[in-house]
């Protein structure tokens, strides 16, 4: 812990503390023993689109993610459709019980979001927005915190400090890749960031291995491989049609593919002593621990056998 900034008070993890559950709407909790899965499009771009992701996904994911401001890169590329925005991933929440996520850019936005999302985004290029943050210690609801493209380790914990200090206390982290000279990966996934970040903060810490990759078939591996080293969650982009997405189509998975990798994660959060959220399938997940052990006694009778015969000569 001395290596770390004694200004970080209140998201300091002290010795023998559990890590703190956040509740995303009335049902899901992140922090606990299950893995919590967010799944969906990067824009919501029309409540055609959002019904079919809910569809698709009910039963699979705990959250339905989508964004209704955009920092694009581009001032001429689509910003996103604002509160009308807002309303059809409301409406869409309301039929299916989905809870929602959705990124805040501005103190301006603030409000209407928190009245009408779930869980409220803070992407990368805003982590450091000092006044957002403050801002977001006042919101009702939970802050989605994602890591700066170039932040530190301690800058992140830092800006989680700032909401926390300023009354909100349901802060979850998400790493979501750093800039790097390599430009093969949108950015390079820190999973040791997530290692670490689990030791110093009681905060839950999620991964979005879908902004980290930029690619979707880099995606499955990497959200496999950050459940696998400690992760409380998974923030994922899926769509209807990924190639026709309005934005970040190149890392889109389809729904029956973010389905599927769902199910991929079962045996791996069960393996490091999870479960994934909302799996009511757990009678599959008991046969799957089995196997795992019996494999393991096979290759112990295996050894076993190969010694003695060594032993014979
Ligand atoms: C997003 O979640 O769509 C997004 C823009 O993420 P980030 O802030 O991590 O780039
Ligand atoms: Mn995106």
């Amino acid at each position: 812990m001395s290596e770390i900034s004694n200004q970080i008070k209140l998201a300091a993890r002290t010795e023998g503390c559990q890590t703190t559950e956040v509740a995303i709407g009335d049902s899901v909790k992140v922090g606990g023993k299950p893995v919590v899965i967010i799944g969906g499009p990067c824009t919501v771009e029309n409540p055609e689109q959002m019904e079919i992701v809910a569809q698709k996904l009910k039963g699979s994911v705990s959250a339905i993610r989508g964004g209704v401001h955009k920092p694009r890169s581009s001032p001429y590329a689509f910003q996103g459709l604002g509160e009308a925005g807002l309303d059809i991933l409301q409406s869409m929440s309301q039929k299916h019980g989905l809870p929602t996520v959705t990124e805040v850019m501005s103190v301006e936005q603030l409000a209407a979001c928190d009245e009408k999302a779930d869980m409220l985004q803070v992407g990368s290029r805003n982590m450091q927005n000092f006044e957002l943050l403050k801002a977001l210690g006042q919101a009702k609801k939970p802050v989605l915190l994602k890591r700066g493209l170039s932040a530190t380790i301690e800058e992140m914990l830092l800006a989680a400090e700032y909401i926390m200090a300023h009354g909100n206390p349901n802060v979850v982290l998400c790493e979501r890749g750093i800039r790097s000279f390599d430009t093969f990966t949108r950015n390079v996934l820190d999973l040791g960031a997530v290692v670490a970040l689990k030791q110093l903060t009681h905060l839950p810490v999620i991964v979005d291995p879908s902004h980290a990759a930029g690619k979707r078939e880099l995606v499955a591996d990497l959200a496999r491989a950050a459940i696998a080293c400690g992760a409380d969650g998974l923030i994922i982009e899926c769509h209807p049609e990924p190639e026709k997405s309005v934005s970040d189509a190149r890392q889109a998975l389809s729904l029956e593919d973010m389905v599927e990798l769902v199910e991929s994660i079962k045996p791996i959060a069960a393996a490091v002593g999870r479960s994934v959220a909302g799996d009511v399938a757990k009678k599959r997940q008991i046969t799957v621990v089995q196997g795992i052990g019996s494999q393991k006694s096979g290759r112990l009778t295996l050894r076993k056998r190969i010694a003695r015969k060594a032993a014979r000569g």
